[in-house]
């Protein structure tokens, strides 16, 4: 009899938890897993501001995808995923088709620009290993080339953060921790330096708790970070940005560096694929199947949940995706074999940690408020739990970050 084909899109925290959580379920002649993604590497999303900062080299995001995977169990294959064409059952590749039974898309997210004209082509992103790497790079670049140049551009030392969600914060914590380091090497004054943080919304990290904001804010402002809030970002252009500051009042700020780090969307392949989304985003069903198809499961952030609770959608974490990819693969396993109980997927919050750089953060976890060297801690822990849940000990101890002090 044919084994059922089971094709995962993505080796990101989603794709890689259903994977290792399905060759754990399915015995080798139960089911053929074939795992498809763009390299042959994993990156700790969850990590890349510290990339992207220069504050961890690259290579310490990253790991072989084929040092998790069960290779007698799960085939990985090198690829980029164009299209998905549910009715014939393919995926259309860049260079090639694969046919599947059934489908997980769990291709991650891609920086949400609001049409707002310019970013694009004028800022930066923090959304994988290419990226950061090209921040890092970019920014040292400017450091090098104003101490070289003649006549000098103060703005090439001038550093913009477009939102003040997460990311844009996370980010701020490494980059106000890297400025100083990268004034020494480049011999150049602190004081010429400029971190500005722009935020369309009345306060940073909109919605989390107001005291460990007013920490945070205190904390970057004291390493030179500058917040611009209540101004929204309204273009990119190739000299920096232009905000509106009120009703009609805009401003232009020269920058060397923009990086944009005002939330995400859902894949691009899932639009491109004919699914009903909401900013690439598909509401799924509780068992995380897309309306409408039992073959195809959707999940991390090209997947919409709602919390009942708020009646809005929960935001896009590794966390959930981990949690999505158990449920999934849990699923996968009962379709399979034709026997079980399908589950319904509900996320399991244990709590929010932001880290402000190394050694400083800001957490709620176990419905504990936490600042500081413990918030840092409790974030590392995190981190290194994340790698435990799909690589085990040996990832851990590989991977895993230990500088606790
Ligand atoms: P990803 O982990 O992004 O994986 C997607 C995979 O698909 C990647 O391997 C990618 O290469 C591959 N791929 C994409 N397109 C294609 C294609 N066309 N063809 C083939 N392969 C493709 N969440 C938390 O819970 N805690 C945190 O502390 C946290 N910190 C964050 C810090 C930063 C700087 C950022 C940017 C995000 C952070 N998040 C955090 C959010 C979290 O990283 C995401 O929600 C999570 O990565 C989503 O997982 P995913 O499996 O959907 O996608
Ligand atoms: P976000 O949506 O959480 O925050 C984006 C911010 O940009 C918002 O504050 C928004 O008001 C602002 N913004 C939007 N348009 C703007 C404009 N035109 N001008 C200025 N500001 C504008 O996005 P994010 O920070 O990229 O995070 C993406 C997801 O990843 C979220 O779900 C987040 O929870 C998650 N994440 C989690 C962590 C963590 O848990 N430590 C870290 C990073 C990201």
């Amino acid at each position: 009899m044919r084994k059922p084909k089971v094709v995962i899109l993505g080796a990101g925290y989603g794709g890689l938890m259903t994977a290792t959580k399905l060759q754990k379920a399915v015995g080798v002649n139960e089911v053929e897993i074939l795992l498809v993604n763009k390299n042959d590497y994993h990156y700790e999303t969850t990590w890349l501001h510290e990339a992207s900062a220069g504050t961890l080299h690259h290579d310490r995001v990253r790991y072989n995808i084929s040092e998790v995977i069960d290779r007698n169990k799960v085939d990985f294959i090198q690829g980029t995923v164009s299209e998905i064409n549910t009715k014939e059952k393919k995926v259309i590749l860049e260079d090639g088709e694969l046919e599947y039974d059934y489908l997980v898309v769990a291709l991650g997210g891609e920086s949400e620009t609001f049409g707002i004209k310019g970013l694009k082509e004028h800022a930066f992103s923090i959304v994988n290993v290419d990226s950061a790497r090209q921040i890092r790079e970019h920014i040292e670049y400017q450091f090098a080339t104003y101490k070289a140049e003649e006549e000098k551009k103060e703005e090439r030392l001038t550093i913009v953060v477009g939102g003040a969600g997460f990311t844009g914060i996370e980010f701020l914590g490494e980059l106000s921790n890297r400025v100083p380091e990268l004034c020494r090497e480049y011999d150049v004054d602190p004081n010429k330096v400029k971190m500005l943080c722009v935020e369309a919304a009345p306060t940073v990290l909109p919605g989390f708790d107001a005291e460990l904001v007013k920490y945070a804010v205190a904390q970057l402002e004291k390493k030179g970070v500058t917040f611009m809030i209540g101004t929204a970002v309204k273009e990119g252009t190739p000299e920096g940005i232009i905000v509106a500051k009120g009703e009609d009042e805009l401003e232009e700020i020269k920058a060397g560096t923009v990086v944009w780090a005002a939330g995400i969307r859902g894949n691009s392949v899932i639009e491109k694929s004919g699914f009903e989304a909401m900013r690439g985003r598909v509401k799924v069903q509780p068992d995380l199947r897309a309306p409408g198809y039992d073959d195809v499961f959707i999940i991390g952030d090209s997947a919409l949940i709602i919390n009942e609770e708020i009646n809005r959608p929960y935001p896009p974490t590794a966390q959930i995706a981990m949690q999505q990819g158990e449920t999934c693969a849990h699923n996968l396993a009962v379709l399979i074999r034709g026997k079980g109980e399908i589950q319904s997927f509900t996320p399991d919050i244990k709590g929010t940690v932001c880290s402000l750089g190394e050694d400083d953060a800001i957490g709620v976890a176990f419905g504990k408020k936490m600042v500081g060297g413990k918030a840092s801690f409790m974030k590392k822990v995190i981190d290194n739990r994340s790698l435990y849940m799909i690589g085990g000990p040996t990832l851990v101890f590989k991977k895993g970050k230990f500088n606790f002090l």
